[in-house]
């Protein structure tokens, strides 16, 4: 249909999930998002019920659901795993000038609200098979900055691509200073940490992500969590733009529209159902990943420690192109030329030009790991067709 020359989108599509499982795509994408079959079911209810904004039985349905899901007592919902970031920086009194500090392997958003806040990011080395913040050398440094006379406000560790940081060594080596953790779990809903214990547990605060890309998605939203429901309620006030209880707008301080609309909490509430099948499916994706490439010389995987159990996010392959006859971006091009995306691990924060003055501390653990790790497809709704796809281009790259 054309308006005034302007080319309407099509009609609307009265059910999408008649597409179901997912719909077709030209590109094989790394982690695109996957329905349930129920959002429209609980869509409606929501719409039915009147209440859509973010208050109401909604976000307070998908929050309690959430905790059910964590074990965390408190749960926010929040309009992106960011937001939540950002609320518990606030909560936890971060103010202009004070250090946080942050595995160097992460995502932008782990730090990027603290920095906006006026602190200095201070990066950490990774470790271990997981790739994960180091907890010695978090110690060896929390002890070094104690001398200095300069803790940080707050540690904020990352299960990197659904691994369980370790949570318990890292809680003990800031427990020890009385540094707060607030633990990145953005991508880890799902995972198990020590003691079967689900991701994020045992920090202070815990945000996660229901991006499109993550393995239960809200289309955009995230959540804070704690066992602590004084915090919980404090980030509460702020995602409501910090209204104190008033019939007029009264504000102690100022506070954000953080809170997660009703609509996107029932797509919340329709998908957190799936998510053992999807920590399954996803985990066979990477079992057959290692079926498929791990007899070839130069490639290994960013794998598990044997405490914890990963969601598997994605699957990411570590390329030594010596070894392996190609490198991670002459892979990654064979992918893109198939039509499969990859993505090389995260650029390490701290050789980031956004962060060229921050501290750093550690060697090249993290920086080695961006050099050889490649991000393959992990969707839960991946076909063994499209996966076969994957595999025997990777194969392809390898000396023979
Ligand atoms: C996805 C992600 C975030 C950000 O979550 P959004 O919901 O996209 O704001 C933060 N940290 C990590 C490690 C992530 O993977």
């Amino acid at each position: 249909m054309t308006v005034h020359g302007v080319v309407l989108p099509g009609p609307v599509i009265r059910n999408p999930l008649l597409r179901f499982p997912r719909p077709t795509r030209p590109r094989l994408l790394l982690s695109p998002p996957a329905l349930a079959g129920t959002e429209l079911d609980r869509l409606r209810a929501t719409l039915e019920s009147g209440w859509v904004a973010p208050a109401g039985p909604t976000p307070a349905a998908f929050e309690a659901a959430l905790a059910e899901t964590t074990g965390f007592t408190d749960v926010l919902a929040t309009t992106a795993g960011t937001a939540a970031l950002h609320l518990g920086f606030r909560v936890l009194g971060v103010a202009p000038g004070d250090e946080v500090w942050a595995p160097t392997l992460t995502f932008v958003a782990t730090v990027a609200p603290a920095v906006q806040m006026g602190a200095v990011p201070r990066f950490l080395d990774a470790t271990g098979p997981g790739g994960t913040l180091d907890p010695g050398l978090l110690a060896e440094e929390l002890s070094r900055a104690a001398r200095r006379g300069r803790l940080p406000r707050v540690v904020v560790p990352v299960d990197l691509y659904g691994q369980c940081c370790d949570l318990d060594a890292i809680g003990t080596a800031c427990e020890r200073w009385g540094v707060p953790v607030l633990c990145d779990s953005a991508a880890a809903m799902g995972s198990l940490g020590r003691g079967g214990q689900h991701a994020g547990r045992g920090a202070r605060l815990a945000a996660f992500s229901f991006n499109g890309n993550k393995i239960v998605t809200t289309g955009g939203g995230g959540a804070l969590a704690a066992d602590d429901p004084a915090l919980i309620a404090r980030a509460r006030a702020l995602a409501g733009q910090a209204r104190e209880p008033a019939a007029h707008y009264q504000h102690e301080t100022t506070g954000y529209a953080y809170g997660l609309s009703s609509v996107l909490a029932s797509l919340g509430l329709a998908q957190l159902p799936a998510l053992p099948e999807r920590v399954a499916r996803r985990r066979a994706i990477f079992a057959a990943y290692a079926a498929g490439l791990g007899d070839l010389p130069g490639l290994s995987f960013l794998t598990e420690p044997n405490w914890g159990r990963s969601n598997r996010w994605l699957t990411v392959a570590l390329i030594e192109p010596a070894a392996f006859g190609a490198d991670r971006e002459a892979v990654r091009r064979a992918l893109d030329a198939a039509g499969v995306e990859s993505r090389p691990a995260w650029k390490p924060l701290h050789l980031q030009p956004a962060f060229r003055d921050a501290p750093y501390s550690g060697g090249d653990a993290a920086a080695a790991l961006f050099d050889r790790g490649l991000c393959l497809p992990s969707g839960s709704t991946m076909t063994p067709a499209e996966q076969a796809r994957v595999i025997e281009t990777v194969r392809a790259c390898a000396r023979r």
